[in-house]
Formats: C-alpha cells, sequence, structure tokens
C-alpha cells in the first residue's frame, strides 16, 4: 500500500493511532495514511478506492473487508483567496487546504498522534514532540488548546477517549480548558457525537470515559437528561446501574462478544426514562403507555444532543417496554415474553437493573431458571407462581387493570 503510492513517485507514511499503538505496543484498530498525491492521484494509484468525505476529503482504499484511510498533506494555513478553509465562529468547517508534511503534522490534534512512520528507513518521524509525549504518557494538544478547541470541540471528546483507553494523563493546559469549554459541543452536529459516543464507550474503556466526562461536565452536553436524572438520585443505583452496564460493554469486547448501540443508549438513558415513567405510574397511568410517552419523551429530547438512529432507538423502546412484564409471572404472558424477540436483551437488561439494587432479584432470579428450564420444570415455576407462595406476597395475581406497582 505504502509501497505503491511510492511507487508512483508521491511521499506516503503512516500516521495517527496506528503509528501511536504501535509504538506503545498496542493492537492498532486501523492505519491511516498521509501522503502528498491528491486525492485524485491516490484515486488514479488504486482502483479500489473511493474517494468520501465533505469536511475533508479522503481516499477509502478498499482491500476485502478493510479500509484504509489516504489523506493528503493539509496545512493549517487560513489561505485568504482561494482557500478552501472555512471558519463559523472560529470553528473550522473545511479545510481542504494542502500542504507539506510538516503543516500536515501540524493541524493534527495530539502530539501524540502526530507521528509518521517513514518506510524508506523504518524510522518515525516526530515534528510536534510526540515521541517525548509518548514515552511520558501525556495526551497534549498541538498548538493553543483555547483555539483548538474552538477550531473542533470534538476535539475535547477525543481527548477523554484517548485518555481513558490509553490511560494517559491530559497535559494541565488541555485538562483546564475541558469543563469551562464544554458548552463549545452544542455547534457540533448531533449525527458526529453520536459517532463520538459509540467510540467512547464501544472501545473497551467505557467505564474510565463514563467517570472523565463526569469529571469535565462534557457528559452533561452529551446525556443531559441522564446527567441531570444522576444529579438528584436519592439512592446511588442509577450510577451503579450505569457503571455495571459500561463494564459489562467493556467485558463482552474484551471477550470477542458483540454489542449493540440500542443496548448501549437504553442503559444511558434509562434513569430519565424510569423516573418520567415512574412519576406517570404514581399518577394512575398504566405501565405499558408511562413507558412508551417516558420513551418519546426522553428520546425526543436527546436527539437534539446526540442523534439516535430509529434502527437502535426501536429495539431501546422495546428493551424499556418489556420490563415491567418482567413482574407478571403467570402461564400464558411468560410463554409470549419468553418468545419475544427482543427477550434476551430485555432480560440482559433486567439483570443489570437487579443487580444495581433497582429490580427485584428474586425476579431476575425466577426468568433465569425459567428460561433454561425443559417444559416439566417451567410449567413447575409457573404453578409455584401461581400458587400460594408465601414469599412472594406482592405476586398474587392481579386484576390487569389494575395499576401495577413498581419495584423500588
Ligand atoms: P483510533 O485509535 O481511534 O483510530 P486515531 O488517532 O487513529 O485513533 P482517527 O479518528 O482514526 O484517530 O484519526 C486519525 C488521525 O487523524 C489522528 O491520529 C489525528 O492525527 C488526526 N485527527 C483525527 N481527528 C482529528 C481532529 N478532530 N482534529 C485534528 N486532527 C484529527
Ligand atoms: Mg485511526
Amino acid at each position: 500500500m505504502l509501497y505503491r503510492l511510492r511507487g508512483a513517485g508521491y511521499q506516503a507514511h503512516l500516521v495517527g493511532g496506528g503509528v501511536r499503538d504501535l509504538l506503545l505496543g498496542r493492537e492498532p484498530k486501523d492505519f491511516d495514511i498521509a501522503t502528498d498525491a491528491r486525492p485524485e492521484q491516490v484515486k488514479a494509484v488504486f482502483r479500489n478506492c473511493r474517494l468520501i468525505g465533505r469536511r475533508f476529503r479522503l481516499a477509502h482504499v478498499h482491500f476485502g473487508r478493510e479500509i484504509i484511510e489516504v489523506a493528503t498533506f493539509r496545512s493549517m494555513q487560513d489561505l485568504e483567496a482561494g482557500g478552501e478553509r472555512a471558519f463559523d465562529n472560529g470553528m473550522l468547517l473545511r479545510d481542504n487546504v494542502y500542504g507539506t508534511i510538516e503543516e500536515d503534522a501540524l493541524r493534527r490534534d495530539f502530539t501524540v498522534n502526530a507521528l509518521y512512520y517513514n518506510i524508506d528507513d523504518f524510522s518515525v518521524i516526530d515534528y510536534a514532540g510526540g515521541l517525548k509525549d509518548l514515552s511520558e504518557g501525556v495526551l497534549r494538544l498541538l498548538g493553543d488548546p483555547e483555539i483548538r478547541f474552538r477550531e473542533d470541540p470534538v476535539r475535547m471528546l477525543r481527548a477523554v477517549r484517548f485518555a481513558a483507553k490509553l490511560g494517559f494523563r491530559l497535559h494541565p493546559s488541555c485538562e483546564a480548558l475541558l469543563g469551562p469549554s464544554a458548552a463549545l459541543l452544542e455547534s457540533v452536529p448531533a449525527a458526529r457525537l453520536f459517532d463520538e459516543v459509540l467510540k467512547l464507550f464501544m472501545g473497551g474503556t467505557a467505564v474510565q470515559a463514563f467517570e472523565k466526562l463526569r469529571h469535565y461536565n462534557l457528559f452533561a452536553q452529551l446525556f443531559p437528561g441522564t446527567d441531570e436524572a444522576l444529579a438528584h438520585e436519592e439512592h446511588d443505583f442509577p450510577v451503579t446501574f450505569v457503571v455495571k452496564g459500561l463494564h459489562n460493554t467493556d467485558l463482552r469486547i474484551r471477550e470477542g462478544k458483540p454489542v449493540t448501540p440500542a443496548f448501549l443508549f437504553a442503559v444511558l438513558l434509562w434513569e430519565p426514562v424510569r423516573k418520567l415513567a415512574e412519576e406517570a405510574v404514581a399518577a394512575g397511568e398504566p405501565p405499558s403507555l408511562a413507558m412508551q410517552t417516558a420513551a418519546s419523551e426522553v428520546l425526543s429530547r436527546q436527539i437534539q444532543c446526540t442523534s439516535v438512529p430509529k434502527r437502535f432507538s426501536l429495539p431501546m423502546r422495546e428493551i424499556w417496554q418489556l420490563q415491567h412484564r418482567f413482574d407478571t409471572r403467570v402461564g400464558k404472558r411468560v410463554k409470549r415474553l419468553l418468545a419475544h424477540p427482543r427477550f434476551r436483551a430485555a432480560y440482559d437488561f433486567l439483570l443489570l437493573r437487579a443487580e444495581a439494587g433497582e429490580a427485584d432479584p428474586d425476579s431476575a432470579r425466577w426468568w433465569s431458571e425459567i428460561q433454561d428450564a425443559d417444559a416439566e420444570a417451567q410449567s413447575d415455576l409457573l404453578q409455584r407462581e401461581g400458587g400460594n407462595s408465601g414469599r412472594r406476597r406482592r405476586r398474587r395475581r392481579r386484576r390487569s387493570s389494575a395499576p401495577e406497582r413498581s419495584e423500588g
């Protein structure tokens, strides 16, 4: 890949997270290549190449399922005439001003992300002091942090993400600005914040990321409803619930198991949804309707911060909607719930709630038993439930029209 571009007479270097992670002895997530070839020239070298991007134009070279990103060296210089660099209120909208490799290094975010791997002599090119910061475990922004955060507020989230992922310290000049500059995130498109949230919470260090985001007041910019609910909590299970959920996600990623944004967002937004629904139920609304209304309200507020694509919000709603149905443990309804396509996710969600002390652990245990049980054991469990088991006073058969009590 690098050699192909070199062969065509261009410079080509490995850059960014790939170099950083290799030098740290970690497995890089992906590789980025920087070159002096223009996007069209890159396209001419590789047949399997597509040009993408509005903010900056990039070449994506496809190798089977892998995509390698090839970016042309860019400069930070603000060209007056004919320049393609555009700002809005200090925020960078486009930067397609091509430059030299040195200029390319300086427009990157952190010094440790501005290292280039030179295939000619297998050396690392370091224009910004990235090697020193890498060995000291420091995340330092290039340039004036205030300007760099204003240009692109997502760099604040990137700072938190790399600190969480690499276990690095934030340089004081960067750290000092995080809280005070948090509100800059309001101007970032909701879709980009959604992507960034996934990177923060689906990279295997979600718990650390969550704690840092809260610490620097950035979490409130991303999930204001949740942040408020967590601030006003009376017991500590809501925070416990979120942390347990994120910890679960981290474990699954480490074990190579799939994680879905739907479950993640269901966890992150549960506390405001639960509270709203609880209030409505207390006011006499049936649980199912209460949950539906609460979900709609919380989601419609959330998408003003981060988008939540429909393909995720629909399963989220189902996970939430199924929660109160775990309270009813009689005959046909149990069978119907077990057969529900979203049962597994909803059950995992119930387990988390129980672990955090919010849902009845007996109930969680009962659902664990019944789903693994054979037909005979199942009817035993159902009978136990329908019978006069004294331990479950609250679980007596109820008229279906009676409002259900929520678990506390
Ligand atoms: P990851 O391990 O998540 O891929 P990465 O450092 O490679 O980390 P990318 O988002 O893949 O991050 O970006 C590749 C490189 O592009 C970064 O290392 C950095 O040099 C540069 N870069 C990315 N986003 C920005 C930004 N918002 N501002 C400045 N430079 C950026
Ligand atoms: Mg990368």
